[in-house]
Formats: structure tokens, C-alpha cells, sequence
């Protein structure tokens, strides 16, 4: 576990953050695939932990959901307009845009179905984070934004790591895996008016050169 902001930890990964979970306190954000099973189980392993909360149903944040929540007796919570995709009515893959190879391995990390408890809408608390609705790369996509210190942990709507090399660097998520980029980038607006202190994304290690940002921000299309 490493310590990425006050009283936020983010659950180890070797070599790199890749596919980040995020603790605080006792809510747990996002569940990476089902092939972190081992990593993910370990390190939660005494924990108490009393809610899952996503910050969107894509593969590689809802994979072991089912599994850590039947295994806790937690509830879950992601955005109204994710709902069907995790409790099974609506399939990921109609709407993203990827290639059959790239389709079967993201099928592999997807784990199954489960209820979602706690239907989260704009403004709602969770574990002293507010929900931001953030649509563009899910439709239920969400920034959990703690006003006390500005501390962002927001999902894909950006990354903080090269899909080639591996080496930190801020980025929009990749367009396959986006159904409206353009809507992303106005959720990435939406993120930089917040003023965080510090963004916890997806991929990569947190953010916290916010000059760096900013640029970015300011360099969009
Ligand atoms: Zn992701």
C-alpha cells in the first residue's frame, strides 16, 4: 500500500500502478480485474472495509466487485448510468469500439454481475468524497472529490501513464475505449474547475504537479 494523499492509500502493484484500487477509511474504490485477484485479496486481508464504490463499470475497475463485495457482505455503489452495465442488462462491449483481440482480453478481466446497493447521482457522499458525474469515457463515470483538500480520485477521465512505454505522463483515455471523447474532454474541464490538490487517476501513479495539468488541460482540442 502506498500513501497517495491523506488517509488515501492505493494498493500495491509490481512494477508499476497500472490498474489502481484506492482505500479510504473503509470505502474501497474500484476493483480492478479479475487477474489482480491474488494482489487485490492479499493486501485487503484484514481490512475493515464497509462499501465498494466504483467510479465506472468498465472491465478493469469492476473485476473483482462480485467477488470482494459477496466475500465482505459490502454493498456497492457506481452512477445511475452504469447500473445496467454491472448488475448484467447491458453489455460493455456493444458500446466500445474494440478490435476482437483486444475484445477477448478485456473480456477475461471482466467479472460477473452483482447488485448495486448504493445508486450514486451527482452530489452524493461517499466516505467524505463528493460524486461528480464525469461522462465521455463510461456514461457513468465519476470523479470522488474531497472538498476538505481537494484530493480527486477520478477514474479514467484521465490517465497518468504511457499505454507504450509505461512511464508516467497525463493523458486523455484512449479513444477505443471511449465512447465520446469530446464529452471526456469536457469532463476533464469539469475535473480541472474543481482546483484539485492532487487527482488519483486509473492508470498510473497520482498527479500532482498541477502546473503540469493545467498545461495539459490547456493544450486540449
Ligand atoms: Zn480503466
Amino acid at each position: 500500500m502506498k500513501r497517495v494523499a491523506d488517509g488515501v492509500e492505493r494498493l500495491a502493484q509490481f512494477p508499476l500502478p497500472i490498474f489502481n484500487v484506492y482505500i479510504a477509511g473503509e470505502v474501497l474504490f474500484d476493483a480492478a480485474s479479475t487477474w489482480d485477484r491474488r494482489r487485490i485479496l492479499r493486501q485487503l486481508r484484514g481490512r475493515p472495509l464497509s462499501l465498494l464504490a466504483l467510479t465506472h463499470v468498465h472491465p478493469d475497475h469492476q473485476g473483482l466487485a462480485d467477488l470482494i463485495c459477496r466475500e465482505r457482505d459490502i454493498p456497492l455503489a457506481c452512477h445511475t448510468d452504469d447500473v445496467d452495465f454491472m448488475e448484467g442488462r447491458k453489455d460493455i462491449f456493444d458500446v466500445m469500439a474494440v478490435n476482437p483481440i483486444l475484445k477477448r482480453i478485456q473480456q477475461s478481466w471482466t467479472g460477473p454481475p452483482h447488485r448495486v446497493d448504493r445508486v450514486l447521482t451527482e452530489g452524493e457522499e461517499v466516505g467524505g468524497f463528493r460524486v461528480v458525474h464525469a461522462p465521455g469515457h463510461a456514461s457513468g463515470e465519476v470523479i470522488y472529490f474531497r472538498d476538505s483538500d481537494r484530493v480527486a480520485i477520478c477514474g479514467d477521465v484521465i490517465r497518468n501513464m504511457s499505454y507504450v512505454t509505461g512511464f508516467p505522463g497525463i493523458g486523455q483515455p484512449p479513444d477505443r475505449f471511449t465512447y465520446d471523447p469530446a464529452e471526456n474532454r469536457r469532463s476533464i474541464r469539469k475535473l480541472a474547475d474543481l482546483g484539485p490538490s492532487v487527482i488519483l487517476p486509473g492508470h498510473g501513479p497520482a498527479v500532482t504537479d498541477m502546473r503540469t495539468f493545467r498545461k495539459f488541460v490547456d493544450a486540449l482540442p
